[in-house]
């Protein structure tokens, strides 16, 4: 069994698990409307994004997301096949039945009130419950003290381990291991940014040895101590990217990416690292920028939200940069 904690034989990790259930799952949302929900709303309230949008989508665009399996449209809308009388999720991946036995509903509810069955193969109607499920094991990962092991994160939201690692995979664009380390990382720059000292900082976050801090440290793209600094004596060269999520600012060091952030402009960065030397990217510096930006996921799955979508693209570019380093 994998284990995503650096210190899993420091506590119990299910201890910061008590009092989620695990088998709480959204209700599912069975709005009345009978067209094919939209693009999700972005505005970070919707949990299962199952809204009920005006805006539907086509059935030459569904079509195509059917015919290639895309399962960024798993939720948005099901597929209905008349010959036999069932109903799958876009990506199911059953034979592509001929288009004219073809028809597109909003949702399960619709189907079945259509007469239709749903399919054993895609389960059409988990589709809500899987992405509600990475959406809270997400939120659990984001305020986790400690890192829990992947078992304790799958049972926390009702899975088996193997299947919800895959699961989480698929919908964020990185694992549940990347995705806490990734967390990890951000804690271990803020706590040095407020102690402004690596000792401080590592108990601070609660660190239980120092070499699990330096290796999760290593994301900053300088040593602990000149982050703690504000980056003195650092030469920090940005670029802005534009990305499908908005534009990215990229900051490096010659020894990797140090910042990244959506939507901010240079002043963000020269807040965060005050005593550094803020440069614009060269053109080597600039292709290395794109190279980490392309190669990283873009989490489409409508079911999450567009702060998750946010934070899980940072999280893949910052992956992608550490693994190019
Ligand atoms: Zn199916």
């Amino acid at each position: 069994m994998p284990d995503l904690s650096p210190m899993a034989h420091s506590s119990p990790s299910s201890r910061a698990w008590s009092g989620i259930h695990p088998s709480a799952h959204p209700a599912a949302d069975e709005h009345a409307a009978q067209r094919i929900p939209g693009q999700a709303r972005d505005d970070g309230k919707s949990i299962s994004g199952r809204t009920s949008d005006d805006t539907s989508i086509d059935p030459e665009t569904a079509w195509d997301a059917f015919s290639r399996r895309d399962r960024a449209y798993d939720g948005r809308f099901v597929v209905t096949v008349s010959s036999t009388r069932i109903y799958c999720r876009p990506s199911c991946a059953a034979r592509r039945p001929r288009r004219e036995h073809v028809g597109f509903l909003a949702d399960g509810a619709a189907a079945r009130a259509a007469g239709y069955r749903a399919c054993r193969r895609c389960l059409p109607d988990d589709v809500a419950r899987d992405a509600a499920a990475v959406s809270r094991a997400l939120a659990l990962l984001d305020r986790a003290e400690r890192t829990p092991s992947l078992a304790d994160l799958a049972a926390a939201v009702g899975y088996a381990p193997h299947h919800f690692q895959r699961l989480f995979t698929r919908v964020a664009g990185l694992s549940p291991a990347a995705y806490a380390r990734d967390r990890r990382a951000a804690r271990a720059a803020a706590a040095l940014r407020e102690e402004g000292h690596v000792t401080a900082a590592i108990y601070a976050a609660g660190y239980a040895a120092p070499s699990r801090f330096y290796a999760d440290a290593a994301a900053l793209g300088m040593a602990p101590a000149a982050w703690a600094s504000g980056g003195a004596g650092e030469r920090v060269a940005w670029y802005v990217v534009p990305t499908p999520l908005g534009a990215l600012l990229v900051a490096q060091t010659g020894r990797g990416l140090c910042h990244v952030g959506l939507d901010e402009r240079v002043e963000a960065l020269a807040a965060l690292l005050p005593a550094a030397l803020l440069v614009a990217a060269d053109a080597g510096e600039r292709s290395r920028a794109l190279r980490w930006v392309e190669a990283a996921a873009v989490p489409r799955d409508a079911a999450l939200t567009g702060a998750q979508r946010r934070a899980l693209f940072l999280a893949a570019v910052r992956a992608t940069a550490r693994a190019d380093a």
